[in-house]
C-alpha cells in the first residue's frame, strides 16, 4: 500500500534505493515465468539513488512504476509489444510521465501487453504471452496484461495501464488488482500509443483503491497537449447512496459474488440498491468494434517503416492485421464514412443512456467480465473473446469513470466488481470504492 511505503520512505526506515532493487530482484526472479515485464530502466537505481538525496521529496518519493509499453518514456523502449516498433526507444515523455518523475516515482520498466492493446486476453504480445500470477494456469486478461500482472506480482508499486474498452478493468479482474479508468479527458493522453483516440484514456492499477487514487490525483489534469483533457469538478459523497443494479448477461456464478458484495456494503452504509434499465447497452460490441477498426486502420498509417519501426502489415500479428483490414474496409472513400458515422451515433445514445441513469442513481455496480478468463493455450472463437469485453467498453463509450476492485473468487480464479459513475465523478467514484474493499 502506497501510504505506508510512502511514510516509511519518509521516516528513513526504507530508502527508495532499496525499494527499487527489492522490486528489480523480485522481477530478475520471477518475471522469466511470468512475462509481465519487456524492458528494465538501466538506470532505474541511480535515479533512486537520486531522490534519497533530494530534500523535499514529492508526492510518490521512491516509489516504483511499471509503464504500458504503448506510453512514451524517453529512453525506454515503447514497443507496444509489436515488432513493429520493436527497437523503438521512446524520443520523449508523454506528460503522464512527465507528471510521475515530477513527484519522485522511479520507472522500473515496461510492461507486456496485448500488440498495439488489441486483445483481451495478453495472447497476442509479439514477445511471448503474459501469465497470470493469481491463476497461473489462466489468461491474466488484457489488454494492460503486463500491468496488471506487475501488480499481482509484486513488481511495483503501482503501475500505468490504458483502456480503450477494457484494458486497465478486464486483467486488473482477472488478477486480482484494482485497476481504474477515469472519465474520458480526465487524464491526459499525450504521449499515449493510441489504438482507438475517442475511447482511450490513461489510468493506473495498484494494490488498492487508495493506490489508485493517489496516482491519480497526480496524473489527472487539463493539459495543453491534449485538447480533450480537462479539469473535472466531483460531486461530492451524500451520505446516501443510490446504487443501480443493471440486468446484464453474465456467469451466475459472478453475479451471485457481485450481488453478494453489494448487499454487504448496502446493510453495512445503509445505502439502497435496486434495478436499474439501460437500453442500447446490448449494442456495445458492435458499437465499439467499429470505432476501434476504423480510427486504429487510420492511427497506424503512420507505421510505414519510412520514419521509424517496421511497415506494420509486414511483421505484425493476426489481430492486428485483422484490425488494419476491417478498419480499411470500413473506411473505404464509396461508403463516405457511413458506418463509423452511425457507430458513433450509438456511441452517442449508449451516453445518453447512462447520463439519464445517473439522474436516478449515484453508481452503477456489475461484473467486470462476463465469464472467467479461458486457460492458458486454449483456443477460443473471436466472437467469445470480442464478448469478454462487453461489460467494459460501456465506460469507454459512455466517456464515465469506471473501477475494477478484487471481489471473490471462483474455484480460485480471481473475479472484480464493476463500478461505474458519472462523467466528472472520478473521486466520489473513489471513494465509493474503498468501501468495496
Ligand atoms: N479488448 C479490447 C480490444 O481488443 C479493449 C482493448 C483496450 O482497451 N485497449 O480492443
Amino acid at each position: 500500500m502506497i501510504k505506508q511505503k510512502l511514510q516509511q520512505i519518509k521516516l528513513g526506515k526504507l530508502s527508495a534505493e532499496q525499494n527499487i532493487k527489492n522490486f528489480i530482484l523480485k522481477i530478475r526472479k520471477d518475471n522469466p515465468k511470468i512475462n509481465a515485464v519487456l524492458h528494465l530502466n538501466p538506470d532505474a537505481i541511480v535515479q533512486a539513488k537520486g531522490v534519497d538525496k533530494k530534500g523535499k521529496k514529492g508526492k510518490l518519493a521512491g516509489l516504483g512504476v511499471i509503464v504500458k509499453s504503448n506510453i512514451n518514456v524517453k529512453g525506454l523502449i515503447c514497443n507496444c509489444a509489436s515488432k513493429t516498433l520493436k527497437n523503438y526507444f521512446g524520443a520523449y515523455n508523454a506528460t503522464v510521465i512527465d507528471k510521475l518523475l515530477k513527484e519522485d516515482a522511479v520507472i522500473i520498466g515496461m510492461a507486456n501487453m496485448d500488440e498495439f492493446a488489441c486483445g483481451s486476453s495478453g495472447e497476442t504480445s509479439a514477445f511471448g504471452v503474459c501469465k497470470n500470477p493469481s491463476a497461473l494456469d489462466r489468461i491474466p486478461g488484457g489488454s494492460s496484461s503486463g500491468s496488471a500482472a506487475s501488480v499481482a506480482a509484486g513488481f511495483c508499486d503501482f503501475s500505468l495501464g490504458s483502456d480503450t474498452g477494457g484494458s486497465i478493468r478486464n486483467p486488473a479482474s482477472h488478477c486480482r488488482v484494482v485497476g481504474y479508468k477515469p472519465s474520458y479527458g480526465a487524464v491526459s493522453r499525450y504521449g499515449l500509443i493510441d489504438l482507438s483516440m475517442s475511447l482511450d484514456q490513461i489510468g493506473a492499477l495498484g494494490n488498492c483503491v487508495g493506490d489508485a487514487e493517489i496516482v491519480f490525483n497526480v496524473i489527472k489534469g487539463k493539459d495543453e497537449k491534449d485538447a480533450t483533457s480537462r479539469d473535472f469538478k466531483s460531486d461530492n459523497v451524500k451520505s446516501k447512496i443510490v446504487i443501480g443494479v443493471p440486468k446484464i448477461e453474465a456467469d451466475e456464478k459472478i453475479w451471485e459474488i457481485v450481488k453478494n458484495k453489494i448487499n454487504e456494503v448496502c446493510n453495512k452504509k445503509g445505502w439502497e440498491q435496486g434495478d436499474i434499465k439501460l437500453a442500447y447497452i446490448d449494442l456495445g460490441v458492435q458499437t465499439y468494434y467499429l470505432i476501434n477498426y476504423a480510427e486504429f486502420f487510420s492511427g497506424t498509417r503512420r507505421f510505414d517503416g519510412r520514419k521509424y519501426g517496421f511497415k506494420i502489415e509486414d511483421v505484425c500479428g493476426k489481430e492486428v492485421l485483422r484490425r488494419i483490414f476491417g478498419g480499411a474496409e470500413i473506411s473505404q472513400a464509396e461508403f463516405a464514412g457511413k458506418y463509423y458515422r452511425r457507430a458513433l451515433k450509438a456511441k452517442k445514445i449508449i451516453e445518453k443512456e447512462f447520463e439519464n441513469a445517473f439522474k436516478k442513481v449515484d453508481v452503477i455496480v456489475m461484473p467486470v467480465v462476463p465469464k472467467l478468463p479461458h486457460k492458458l493455450g486454449e483456443r477460443i472463437s473471436l466472437k467469445d473473446m470480442y464478448n469478454y469485453d462487453s461489460l467494459t467498453v460501456l465506460a469507454n463509450l459512455a466517456e464515465i469513470p469506471g473501477i475494477s476492485i478484487p471481489c471473490g473468487k471462483i474455484s480460485g480464479v480471481p473475479v472484480g466488481i464493476q463500478i461505474l459513475a458519472k462523467k466528472g465523478n472520478d473521486e466520489m467514484l473513489l471513494k465509493i470504492g474503498k468501501e468495496f474493499e
